[in-house]
């Protein structure tokens, strides 16, 4: 592990910064441990923000770069999948914080979409087994 990567999960407390996810509880939630960018690629390679970006809170002072300890923060991969490449429309006016805050408060709502759709498909599969057992077991009388 880098050391930058290193200190920015210690820095989070070992959980996503946006749900709570507790990325050392298991072997499993580990695995899904991710740096998510707040300030995207694409945009640090742009030379008309250099000027900007050095000046903005996420960097304060240090190397611009994708991997700076205050780009980073600890994600897990449901979260940073979902947030992609997003960035708040005002991030240049915003703290760091203020920039994780957005992109959690952005997170949940997304999230509830997701947990609505899993939980139609879990009702879906529960009574198609329901159905199939009923099948099984004669229930069904034919003709
Ligand atoms: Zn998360």
């Amino acid at each position: 592990m880098e050391p930058w990567w290193i200190e920015a999960q210690l820095r989070d407390g070992g959980r996503c910064v946006y749900c709570g996810f507790h990325l050392y509880a298991a072997f499993e939630a580990y695995w899904t441990t991710q740096a998510d960018h707040l300030i995207p690629q694409r945009l640090i390679a742009l030379p008309e923000l250099n000027g900007l970006l050095q000046s903005h809170d996420v960097f304060r002072g240090g190397p611009v770069e994708r991997d700076a300890l205050g780009n980073c923060v600890t994600a897990c991969t449901f979260c940073n999948q979902l947030k992609g490449g997003w960035i708040p429309p005002d991030w240049e006016r915003m703290t760091r914080e203020q920039i994780v805050d957005a992109n959690r408060v952005r997170l949940i709502a997304l999230r509830v979409r997701h947990e609505r759709e899993f939980l139609r498909r879990v009702e879906m599969l529960s009574q198609r087994r329901t159905s199939m057992e009923r099948s099984a077991t004669g229930a069904v009388t034919r003709g």
